[in-house]
Order: C-alpha cells, then sequence, then structure tokens
C-alpha cells in the first residue's frame, strides 16, 4: 500500500513523498530550480505507479550561499547520498556574481563523481534527421580544463591550466570499458586533440590504449575530436562508446542529445566508486517554469539510468517501454517535441501504459 506524504517545502509543486516498506532503496531526491520541482513531480508519480521500491529523501539546493564558504548545498545533504548510495536532480539555478562555491565543484569534490555518462538512443515518435542513434558519452568529470586553475599573469593574459592525470584517465577509462562489457556494447573510441596537445591528451589516449587490453573482446580505436564532430553530424550510427576529458565531454554530449530530439530527453548519470547521482541535461528553463510545459522524459529516463543501476531492472525496463510508447504513439507530445500536451498529461499517458 502506497502512502502520499505531501512536501510544501518546495517552490511551489507539492512533491508528493511515497512511503513503501523498510526494506526499500532510499534516494536522495533534489528537485531543484525552475521546472525541476514539476517534472520531480511527474517522477515521483510515475515511479509510484510502477511501484518501484524505493522511498525518497527530499533535499534542496540553495540560490543563494548558506554560509561563508558560499556553499550552495548542506553538507548533510551530500552526507546523505553517501549514506544511501543513490542520488537524483532536477536542474538549478546557477547564481550570477561572486560570493558562492560552484554546486559541480562542491559535488564532484565532496562525491568524488569521476565519470558523466550520457546516453542517446534515438525514440520513436520522435522527429529527427536519424534514426539509429544509440551511443553513449563517457566524460572525465573532475579535471581537464575544469579544473577551476586560472589566473592573470599579467593585465590582459589569463593562464588556464588544463590538468589530465594518469589517475584519473585510468578511473576514466576503466569505467568506460566496464560500462562496454555490462551493456554488451561492442567498441569504444577514445576521443581526443593529441595531435596538438601532445603530452596531456597524449597521456590519456596512452593510458586508454593501456586499459583496453584488458578488454580484448572490446574493439578499441583513437580519434580527433574533431573528426568525431563531424562524423557524428554524418553518420552517428558508427559510434557505440565514447570515452573522452572533460570539455570535449561536455560540448560533445551536448551534440548527442540534438541528435536524439533535444535537451527534454537526454538522461545522465554522475558516478563515483561508491556513490551516484543522476540529472537530466538540460539547466532550468525559466521560459516555461511553473506553466505544466516541461518535459518531464530527461529526468524521469535520468531516474530508469538508476533504477537499472540499482539492480531494479524490472521496473526500469517498465518506465521506458512505457516512454517509448507513448512517444511514439504521439497523442501526447510537450511543446519541445512540437506537441501540445501539459506535463500533466504526459505523465498520465505514460503511467496509462504501465
Ligand atoms: P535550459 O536547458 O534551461 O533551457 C534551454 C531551452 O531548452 C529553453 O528554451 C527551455 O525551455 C528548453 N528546455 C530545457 N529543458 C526542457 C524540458 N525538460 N522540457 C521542455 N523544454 C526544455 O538552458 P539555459 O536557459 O541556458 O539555462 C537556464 C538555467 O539553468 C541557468 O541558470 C543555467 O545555469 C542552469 N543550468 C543548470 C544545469 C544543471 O543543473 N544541470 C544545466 C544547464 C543549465
Amino acid at each position: 500500500m502506497i502512502k502520499k506524504v505531501f512536501d510544501l517545502k518546495f517552490t511551489g509543486a507539492m512533491i508528493p513523498r511515497y512511503t513503501f516498506s523498510q526494506k526499500n532503496h532510499k534516494v536522495v531526491l533534489f528537485p531543484g530550480h525552475g521546472i525541476g520541482p514539476e517534472i520531480s513531480q511527474a517522477v515521483c508519480d510515475i515511479f509510484a505507479a510502477a511501484k518501484v521500491p524505493i522511498d525518497w529523501e527530499h533535499h534542496e539546493i540553495y540560490t543563494k550561499p548558506i554560509n561563508e564558504a558560499g556553499d550552495l548545498i548542506k553538507e548533510e545533504s551530500l552526507n546523505a547520498v553517501i549514506n544511501y548510495k543513490w542520488g537524483l536532480k532536477g536542474p538549478f539555478a546557477t547564481p550570477i556574481g561572486k560570493g558562492y562555491r560552484s554546486l559541480n565543484v562542491t559535488m564532484r569534490k565532496k562525491l568524488n563523481l569521476f565519470a558523466n555518462v550520457r546516453p542517446c538512443r534515438s525514440l520513436a515518435g520522435v522527429k529527427t534527421p536519424y534514426s539509429n542513434v544509440d551511443l553513449v558519452t563517457i566524460r572525465e568529470n573532475t579535471e581537464g580544463e575544469y579544473s577551476g586553475l586560472e589566473h592573470a599573469v599579467v593585465p590582459g593574459v589569463v593562464e588556464n591550466l588544463k590538468i589530465i592525470s594518469q589517475p584519473a584517465c585510468e578511473n576514466i577509462a576503466r569505467y568506460a570499458f566496464e560500462f562496454a562489457r555490462k551493456n554488451n556494447r561492442k567498441k569504444v573510441v577514445a576521443c581526443h586533440k593529441a595531435g596538438v596537445m601532445k603530452k596531456g591528451d597524449g597521456l590519456f589516449i596512452n593510458t586508454c590504449k593501456k586499459i583496453s587490453s584488458e578488454y580484448p573482446e572490446i574493439e578499441y580505436t583513437e580519434e580527433q575530436i574533431d573528426t568525431v564532430c563531424m562524423k557524428l553530424s554524418k553518420n552517428p550510427e558508427v559510434f557505440d562508446v565514447m570515452v573522452m576529458p572533460n570539455l570535449y565531454g561536455d560540448i560533445v554530449s551536448d551534440l548527442c542529445a540534438g541528435l536524439i530530439g533535444g535537451l527534454g530527453l537526454t538522461a545522465s548519470g554522475n558516478i563515483s566508486h561508491t556513490c551516484a547521482v543522476y540529472e537530466a541535461v538540460h539547466g532550468t528553463a525559466p521560459d516555461i517554469a511553473g506553466l505544466n510545459k516541461a518535459n518531464p522524459t530527461a529526468l524521469l529516463l535520468s531516474g530508469v539510468m538508476m533504477l537499472k543501476a540499482m539492480g531494479l531492472q524490472k521496473e526500469g525496463f517498465a518506465i521506458e517501454e512505457a516512454v517509448i510508447k507513448t512517444l511514439s504513439e504521439g497523442k501526447f507530445l510537450t511543446g519541445d517535441l512540437g506537441g501540445k500536451a501539459t506535463t500533466t498529461d504526459y505523465t498520465k499517458a505514460v503511467i496509462g501504459h504501465i
């Protein structure tokens, strides 16, 4: 029996807390800002309809610093992710100006979320130039150009340091090959610009090559990042698993989102050795926030990634199947996919297919 407890703390929307038995997985839910509470509500409703055995624990992400260090998230929220191992996060509004510490940096440091995983698969019913995309971007999430080390050398000259370390390369390379093995994927391509950044990207591909020898059943290749972009826009079906340093991954994964119909559909996971936080690729969509127009699919499929990682395959596949049926019928598409359905209409349609 599902007990519904409404929690009114978050910006406007009523997020139900569903309570099941003591044996359930606990998951930290960050509804976030903008469309975050609306799409989180949709995910909670669909998970409840699919009788997913998890208990949500709601935590807030703040829009203003909550302490002198400039944090936007409470230490206890990060500890909850460490304790329960699982988190699902709505988008958050990045504050403008000085005085706060980047939430991504805080989470990354405390939780060591070293891998960002973004699968992109063509979905029936979503009109795009391609119908055969099925690839995964695996992005190194902790260093590269996002090391945060930059300073003015002299006025008008800034040095921005790109850090590539062997341990981080080994972590991400091994994660990519393990992911390929577990998910029955056939190919891993290491994407780089070692022709120019001979030492940094050179270390990245040399490490990927070394790790590849432990996975003889998986085809390993290397490709310059600019060539990857050209091939992605021409023949995306040639790609399977792509592993790359931080900045390339940030850019290429949005390109891949475009190949399958846009941000409203693209899921992701931020993975450490001991815990994981799943989130939609998109932001807070301030232009449609509070209007019941948001597409909850990206957050929902991020939740499905989480369920499969937890071992809740039956529930994960049931929800994924319901999404595919709803999209392929085409009757209840949200505005970003050319339809007129509200978030609530779409959510009800997905629930109707469970
Ligand atoms: P955005 O992704 O919020 O919006 C870009 C466009 O896509 C908008 O037109 C929006 O309406 C549309 N869109 C996005 N998600 C949608 C959905 N689920 N359904 C329907 N339409 C959707 O990007 P932005 O406008 O550049 O950023 C807005 C805010 O979000 C900024 O504060 C930014 O820093 C933040 N942001 C947060 C994250 C995150 O938390 N992971 C990621 C990106 C941006």
